[in-house]
């Protein structure tokens, strides 16, 4: 077994309480562990970078999901890059750069099927979070296959300076739509969305109702609609889809740290008479658009027509706060925690 030297414990978060609406820092707490040696068909990872995704949050209460949620006092998880330090698996190698489930963490012992290697020369290795990975993946599926967007539909997105949004807009205006209209909540995310990443028309969803600002943003109205947010924005959506609209549920973020249901959409039977179609999505259900989303999208990286920002935040002492800063909104782009600065 090859091998480099490693700590003998290390650090990883755990859930120390269930959050009662918005999470507070005390809802983690970071302890120390050993660090298990891989046993034969694993590999021992150091995390370089953790992602912090909005589902975590729903992984915080103990409901019955599409993903189990986190257990009270034990590691939490999600997904993360590092390199391959020590290995009993056949073909990882020490060095090796990984992309794997067992984040929150700084050394993760996996069974190497669960990890997959990627190019760390090919891109920075945070793209494999973010871009490049599980965010660029639901934006690629979610606007061409679930949506199925067509050359000439005016699309609106919101959370659209995330790395979610902010890849729908994109990849839309680089497929043909007429017009790409996005929210997101500050001045700056605003004026990014116009002049970065190329949208037509953008405000703030804190200025005034939704309803108003899309209809004056959109006033021959939209043909598709991609939600990240939920609410009040599913609800100016569905107002502002044309006959035979469609929507792709993709989140629901405006809801995630609430503690009495939603009050809306209000105008759902809107959908009747319009024949909207408003489809969930889940990005586990499109892997096998995985390599023709790698390549187009490498490529748009490539040849500067994609634009990609990320939020580092250093330090693996700081991730229950990217976490919270998240769902707050201090992000722009990907959340990602770097721990190896
Ligand atoms: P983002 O990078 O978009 O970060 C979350 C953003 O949500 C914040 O930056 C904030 O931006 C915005 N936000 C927070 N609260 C509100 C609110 N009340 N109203 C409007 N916007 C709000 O996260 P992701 O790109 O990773 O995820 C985007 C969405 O996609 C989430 O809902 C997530 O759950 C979902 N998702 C779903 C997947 C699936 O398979 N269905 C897979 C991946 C993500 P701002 O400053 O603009 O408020």
């Amino acid at each position: 077994m090859a091998e480099q030297a490693v700590p003998t414990v290390a650090r990883e978060w755990h859930l120390a309480a269930r959050p009662q609406g918005w999470p507070t820092p005390a809802d983690f707490v970071l302890v120390e562990a050993p660090v298990r040696r891989p046993g034969p068909g694993e590999i021992l990872v150091r995390n370089a970078f953790l992602s912090v995704d909005p589902y975590m949050r729903g992984r915080m209460n103990d409901v019955k999901s599409y993903v189990p949620p986190f257990a009270l006092g034990k590691a939490m998880d999600g997904g993360a890059v590092g390199y391959v330090v020590a290995s009993q698996a056949d073909g990882f190698e020490v060095g090796d750069a990984v992309l794997h489930g067992l984040g929150w963490r700084e050394y993760a012992t996996l069974d190497a099927e669960h990890a997959v290697k990627v190019d760390a020369a090919a891109a920075p290795l945070s793209y494999y979070l973010g871009v490049l990975g599980m965010p660029g993946l639901t934006a690629y599926a979610g606007l061409l296959e679930v949506a199925g967007l067509k050359k000439g539909d005016a699309v609106f997105v919101s959370g659209a300076a995330g790395a979610v949004g902010s890849l729908v807009g994109q990849i839309a205006r680089l497929k043909g739509a007429s017009r790409v209209i996005g929210s997101a909540g500050s001045a700056e995310k605003v004026a990014k969305l116009v002049d970065d990443y190329g949208f037509d028309a953008a405000f703030n969803y804190k200025d005034g109702p939704v309803r108003e600002q899309l209809a004056e943003a959109a006033p021959e109205g939209i043909d598709v609609y991609f939600d990240n947010v939920g609410g009040d924005h599913l609800e100016a959506a569905i107002g502002a889809l044309k006959v035979h609209g469609r929507a792709t549920l993709c989140g629901a973020i405006a809801q995630y740290n609430d503690t009495t249901a939603p009050a809306g959409p209000r105008n759902l039977a809107l959908a009747i008479g319009k024949r909207l179609r408003l489809q969930g999505m889940l990005v586990g259900d499109h892997a096998a658009l995985q390599p023709q989303f790698t390549a187009e999208v490498a490529g748009w990286l490539r040849d500067g027509s994609l634009h990609y920002d990320e939020t580092v935040v250093d330090g693996i002492e700081r991730t229950g706060e990217a976490f919270i800063e998240l769902l707050r909104g201090g992000n722009t782009g990907k959340m990602v925690v770097r721990l190896d600065a």
